[in-house]
């Protein structure tokens, strides 16, 4: 007998295993590899598996946000940061690991748990009896996909993620873009306007039209994903006119500064409660990232944007938690699933690792008959997972990166070389008081 069941073992449901084992539960990790079964992007059995670049990202606690959620994580007894730490590899100010010496480190440890029994099967089907986290990541199994699909709503459940890029809002030039709703609909400061005139849009089209792309993996290939979420240089190919009828249509909008509606315009939308982040509509793309920069650069009033992430375009599952998962990543249809990893919409190793390592500690915490705080929003943790239970916006919800644009302002007015410092002390003094508490 267990105390509470886990699926997937992966980045999140190893280090949800490990925090609910060290807490003294009895735990079964369920995970498919190992059984005959494979995924697209898994080489190997081992558990929490890195299946792209060995990079854990900035490792500086002190102005970035990736490694100010490493050093919490360490505070919490994670896992993935101890075996990352251990099996590190030289890459400047990044944590980068030796991917294989890691994968066999948390696996060890894993399976040397005496709360954790590991068994390789596929799970098809949502478990209804006792606790359980479901953490089977962007390339779950078809039919547990359906199963949650069925729990879910078909549309609250995606296949492909169609990133538009997200802006910082402070990082935008206002007395060039201006607030207002086409037909001046809604409350009027729904969306931020860049105008284009004739020339500047043509130009801007043909450098869509010639950038450098990525390319779909051959699995990605057979899926489709053409509803609604066309990558903007496919609809630039498809003529000069195709967008200025599309997501860069300019009628109903007053440019202030002619009074006309623009030839053109690029729309941003906000992203998140504080208006922080807003993403540029109808924008996902699979142009490089250094290509992303450089022409979203040129849009008038996006000349010194900061990117809280750029676009892109993957096979992914996720949920759309805002609306489906309640603070503590519990189901809310279902109060004994939780979810955690990248299918709740997070993205990124450690993103879905620090999830996955909260997911734990919510359940621990439930199991002990005990209801656990959130971690305050102020630290890395408590903004990623803030974000994806609810402050992002749940119709257009797209996987996120932890970043500074997900946690509230510094208040009153402060040097922009100041605030990341201003961030990450303010976070230290947060996770302190809610360790305390
Ligand atoms: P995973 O690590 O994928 O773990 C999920 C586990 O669940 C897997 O082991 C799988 O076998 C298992 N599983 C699935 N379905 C079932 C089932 N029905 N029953 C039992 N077990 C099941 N992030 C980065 O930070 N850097 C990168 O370079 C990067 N590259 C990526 C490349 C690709 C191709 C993809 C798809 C994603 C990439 N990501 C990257 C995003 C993300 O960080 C990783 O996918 C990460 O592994 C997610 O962690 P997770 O624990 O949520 O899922």
């Amino acid at each position: 007998t267990y105390d509470i069941q886990i699926i997937g073992g992966g980045l999140a449901g190893s280090e949800a295993a490990w925090q609910l084992a060290e807490a003294g539960f009895r735990v079964k990790l369920s995970e498919m590899r190992g059984s005959g079964e494979k995924t697209p992007a898994h080489h190997t059995d081992g558990l929490a598996e890195l299946v792209c670049s060995n990079s854990f990202r900035s490792d500086d606690a002190t102005s970035n946000a990736v490694g100010l959620i490493h050093q919490e994580m360490r505070t919490l007894g994670s896992l993935i940061l101890r075996e990352g730490d251990i099996h590190k590899v030289p890459a400047g100010s990044a944590l980068a690991v030796d991917r294989d010496a890691f994968s066999e480190g948390v696996t060890a440890a894993i399976m040397a748990h005496p709360n954790i029994t590991v068994v390789r099967e596929r799970v098809d089907v949502i478990p209804t009896d006792g606790p359980v986290i479901i953490a089977t990541g962007p390339l779950t199994a078809a039919p547990l996909a359906a199963s949650i699909g069925a729990a879910t709503g078909a549309d609250a459940l995606a296949f492909f993620d169609a990133i538009a890029p997200i802006v910082h809002f402070d990082s935008i030039d206002m007395d060039t873009a201006w607030f207002q709703s086409r037909w001046n609909k809604g409350e009027g400061k729904d969306y931020i306007n860049c105008a284009m005139d004739k020339e500047t849009y043509h130009t801007f089209v043909q450098a869509l039209v010639d950038g450098e792309k990525t390319e779909f993996r051959e699995w990605e290939k057979d899926t489709p994903y053409f509803e609604g979420c066309m990558p903007i240089e496919v609809m630039a190919e498809r003529g000069p006119e195709t967008l200025r009828f599309g997501p860069m249509k300019g009628v109903g909008l007053d440019d202030p500064r002619t009074g006309r509606w623009p030839y053109a315009v690029v729309q941003l939308r906000q992203d998140n409660a504080s208006g922080t982040l807003w993403n540029i509509v109808g924008f996902q793309t699979k142009l490089k990232h250094a290509e992303q920069v450089r022409l979203f650069r040129t849009i008038p009033g996006l000349e010194n944007a900061e990117f809280a992430r750029l676009g892109g375009l993957h096979r992914n599952t996720f949920i759309r938690s805002p609306e489906l998962l309640d603070p503590t990543l519990r189901l809310k249809s279902m109060p004994n699933v939780r979810f955690a990893g990248q299918i709740t919409g997070c993205e990124g190793y450690i993103e879905s690792a620090a999830i996955g390592l909260i997911a734990g500690r919510f359940a621990a915490a439930e199991l002990k008959g005990e209801t656990l705080a959130p971690p305050p929003v102020a630290t890395a943790l408590g903004a990623l997972l803030h974000h994806i239970t609810g402050a992002a916006e749940a119709e257009t919800y797209q996987p996120m990166n932890v970043n500074f644009g997900l946690f509230p302002p510094i208040p009153g007015r402060t040097k922009k070389a100041d605030r990341k410092k201003m961030y990450t002390d303010r976070a230290r003094e947060a996770l302190g008081e809610w360790l305390a508490a």
